[in-house]
């Protein structure tokens, strides 16, 4: 008997390619669909957000003291990529967890030298009333993955949400941000004294709830907070492709 972990398995398995319908082999992304989801990586981004720099600086961080000390996002909000992430968020497509978080291992694997892998994995916790109405939490369930795959802790209880905080859509950066104060808590016991965390989300826009989860664990005694997110949504003024388009 062949003992193989599953995510090897669906390297096999007929399917439809997510992004354009096509019948293949393997259930993933086809290599015409895989290219399109690729960010630019002709645009320098900042480490702080992986924001495509404009004139070579972040339009996102500016003068903001980022808790978080670097972001690695699979792939830019546009295109393919926001599709992707809609069919996964608001139509409950879960099979897609697979797919997205392998992409994601790629991005971490590709970031470049690390000094050390984190200590634990842990999601942004959702909102209550996300969970009510998908079942199920995105980062959560990537995150899930993502620990699988690396080898790596995870914790579904590292971060506690201890209100529900404002929706973030079509609010502005200062807005958001001072929505998200208070809003989080350290869920493991004991603090994080010198403890390394990677904190998973699905889409980083303005960095506001990354930022509040990261001086969250920071407070605890975290000494390294890194954002491992799926998607990127980048500035209007950097988006090459015709059929992109950022909502933030
Ligand atoms: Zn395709
Ligand atoms: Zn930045």
């Amino acid at each position: 008997m062949l003992h193989l972990p599953l995510y090897r398995w669906r390297d096999w398995i007929p399917a439809d390619c997510p992004g354009c319908g096509r019948r293949m082999t393997g259930q993933s992304l086809c290599s015409a669909c895989l290219t399109r989801l690729q960010p630019d990586r002709a645009l320098p981004r900042c480490r702080r957000c992986a924001h495509p720099l404009i004139g070579g600086h972040c339009p996102d961080c500016g003068s903001v003291a980022m808790a978080c000390d670097s972001v690695v996002a699979a792939f830019d909000y546009v295109g393919l990529g926001r599709d992707l992430i809609h069919d996964y968020k608001f139509h409950g497509h879960l099979a897609l967890t697979w797919l997205l978080a392998d992409r994601l291992v790629q991005a971490v694997r590709a970031a470049g030298p690390r000094m050390s892998w984190p200590d634990w994995i842990v999601p942004v916790p959702a909102r209550r009333e996300g969970l009510r109405r998908r079942g199920f939490s995105p980062p959560a369930e990537v995150a899930r993955l993502l620990a699988r795959r690396l080898r790596l802790r995870y914790r579904l209880d590292g971060v506690r949400r201890l209100r529900e905080g404002t929706r973030q859509v079509g609010r502005d950066r200062a807005l958001r941000l001072q929505a998200q104060a208070d809003v989080f808590a350290c869920g493991i016991a004991g603090g994080l004294a010198g403890r390394r965390i990677a904190v998973v989300d699905d889409v980083l826009t303005t960095g506001a709830t990354l930022q509040a989860v990261a001086m969250t664990l920071k407070a605890a005694g975290a000494a390294q907070v890194e954002g491992w997110v799926l998607a990127r949504a980048v500035s209007l003024r950097v988006c090459r492709s015709p059929d992109s388009r950022v909502l933030q």
